[in-house]
């Protein structure tokens, strides 16, 4: 023996017990071939163990363990004894002798003997929530264990392909408006429960930030994931109520897969969440996988949001107003017009409202935007007014302009400053907003018309309304969406519909507009129908201020 080693000499057992005497951690040791257990007294009293010293100890922590953690916990430690693996570190919720439940990571090492034997086992378990890895709310990892442990995995071995699911809970912004703050917080929970409940055992949950949550599953494929996707949509659509509260939730997911979709933590990071913002920019409440694609079209609206900034700094530049006949059908003469949002970019390129709007909500550009169209709209249709007193001009709002606290008292304003005439406004909003939440716009609504505004419900029959709810429903004007139009020679299903929402809003004094009537053939079939506005490209296309001025003097 080399001096250093006899200098060096010390009895395990006295080793042992300094080491448990100077950490907050548990040291435990173990004889593989007698499958004993010896841990720290610490530890026998925060688990009620049955003592130091304990004789194959995996029927107790099955007592401890958390119910959800158990496959994992059993998995990591059966990894161990069968020599699968000679390390393992499996983190789980134990429950303490309070009953309360807290986060242990427990890592451990086998040690082989010359002769390939297993001879010591020992590791230590260590409480997560003291280093700030736990959420406390959700009582899950955090987003920076997220990081570490994706990290971790792209360095290790142990995976070869690697799914980096982010999940994101649709218009939860608006879960929080409707009841309160807590209640968001006690959904949160339960769908980070739910979620837990659910995943199979080579996955793990974290919370990343407000309604977004992180998923890591090991060694799986996409059907793996979609599987877990459509388990958790049909468990959210069998929940109907949480605490109490009626609430249909929809959950929207992106998925990147590694090394497929990036051989790094932050570009997998960003795949996945474009993933995420595609599934929700293409109606939510669905799984979306990232690909080349994806990313094109995300490239192409960083560039258009940044073109979309300097327009807006610049007074609106290449903003204007196109504005789309609504006729009488009766006479066939223009009872008003819709605003529409137009916008050419730098290239000179007019670039569609429906891919600039929902870019300027996500930016949170739409507000001082809308603002800025109203204006526009009032001071352009002043002309028309003078000729046409009783002439309407129609403006769409989005939801998140409405949700807005000033919205009104901006609104207001505007009309007051412009001196336009309020009961010549009429305010649309799209269905599947107004009518999810019309609890929180209803008092909007009313407070309009109280006014003298009219409001109108866009784009009708393509969300969740029901005919029965319009009763309820605070609208003068009820848009049927051009979707029924398209097939009103042939469908017999979309030529009802339109009839019998015509009979039914004329019984509550709901006014009816029928969309995208383009051709002769469909405005003959609907004669008979007693729509009070119709619109579409037949009646005219969206035109400038100066084509409208035209066609009103000519009739
Ligand atoms: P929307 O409110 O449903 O507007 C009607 C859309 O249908 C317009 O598209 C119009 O050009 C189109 N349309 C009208 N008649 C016909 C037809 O006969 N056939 C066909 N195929 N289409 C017809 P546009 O101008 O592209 O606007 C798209 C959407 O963008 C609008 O749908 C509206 O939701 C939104 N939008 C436009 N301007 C504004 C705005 O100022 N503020 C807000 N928040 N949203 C706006
Ligand atoms: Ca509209
Ligand atoms: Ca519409």
């Amino acid at each position: 023996m080399k001096a250093v080693e006899k200098e060096m000499k010390y009895s395990s057992e006295r080793l042992y017990e300094a080491l448990i005497q100077s950490t907050d951690d548990f040291i435990y040791v173990s004889n593989p071939k007698t499958g004993m257990f010896r841990y720290p007294p610490a530890l026998v009293e925060m688990f009620e163990l049955p003592g130091e010293v304990v004789d194959n100890p995996l029927p107790c922590w099955k007592a401890i363990v958390h119910p959800e953690d158990w496959g994992r916990f059993y998995k990591s430690n059966v990894d161990i004894t069968s020599g699968n693996l000679d390390s393992h570190s499996v983190e789980f919720r134990a429950k303490k002798r309070s009953g309360e439940y807290v986060w242990v990571r427990c890592r451990g090492q086998m040690l082989y003997d010359e002769a390939g034997e297993q001879e010591l086992f020992a590791g230590i378990m260590s409480f997560m929530g003291k280093q700030n890895k736990i959420d406390p709310l959700t009582q899950l990892l955090n987003y920076a264990e997220f990081y570490k442990a994706l990290e971790m995995r792209i360095k290790g071995s142990m995976v070869e392909q690697l799914a980096v699911i982010v999940i994101d809970i649709d218009e939860f912004r608006q879960v929080n408006e409707l009841y309160s703050r807590s209640f968001g917080d006690q959904v949160l929970k339960g769908m980070g429960q739910a979620i837990q409940a659910l995943l199979p055992a080579n996955a793990s949950l974290y919370r990343m930030e407000k309604d977004k949550m992180g998923i890591l599953m090991d060694n799986a494929a996409e059907h793996d994931v979609e599987k877990f996707y459509s388990a958790f949509q049909e468990y959210l659509m069998k929940i109907r109520e949480w605490n109490e509260q009626k609430l249909n939730m929809e959950i929207s997911a992106g998925c990147a897969m590694y090394p497929k979709d990036g051989k790094n933590v932050d570009k997998l990071l960003r795949h996945a969440d474009y993933a995420l913002q595609h599934a929700k920019a293409r109606g939510k409440n669905r799984l979306t996988f990232f690909t080349e694609k994806i990313l094109l079209e995300k490239n192409r609206s960083l560039e258009l949001v940044y073109q979309l900034r300097n327009a807006v700094e610049q007074d609106y530049r290449g903003f204007y107003l196109n504005y789309q006949p609504q006729v009488n059908p009766v006479t066939g003469k223009i009872k008003g017009v819709e605003a529409l949002m137009r916008w050419k970019n730098e290239a000179g390129q007019v670039v569609s409202p429906a891919e600039f709007i929902p870019l300027m909500e996500e930016h949170r550009m739409i507000y001082r935007a809308g603002l800025w169209m109203m204006r526009q709209a009032f001071r352009d249709s002043r002309e028309w007014l003078e000729k046409r007193p009783d002439f309407s001009i129609s403006i769409n709002i989005s939801a998140l302009q409405l949700l807005e606290e000033h919205f009104l008292e901006d609104l207001y304003r505007i009309i007051e400053e412009e001196a336009f005439p309020r009961e010549n406004l009429i305010v649309e909003l799209t269905e599947s907003y107004a009518v999810k939440n019309m609890e929180i716009f209803r008092e909007k609504f009313n407070d309009m018309r109280s006014r003298q505004i009219r409001t109108a419900l866009d784009d009708f029959g393509t969300g969740y309304c029901s005919l029965a709810a319009l009763k309820n429903t605070p609208v003068d004007i009820v848009k049927i969406d051009r979707t029924f139009v398209k097939d009103i020679l042939h469908s017999e299903f979309d030529a009802a519909f339109i009839t019998l929402v015509v009979q039914i809003c004329h019984t509550v004094n709901i006014q009816v507009c029928l969309e995208g009537v383009e051709e002769q053939a469909e405005q003959e079939f609907l004669k008979d129908t007693p729509l009070d506005y119709m619109q579409g490209y037949y009646f005219g296309r969206p035109v400038a201020q100066a084509e409208i001025t035209k066609k009103l003097e000519k009739e």
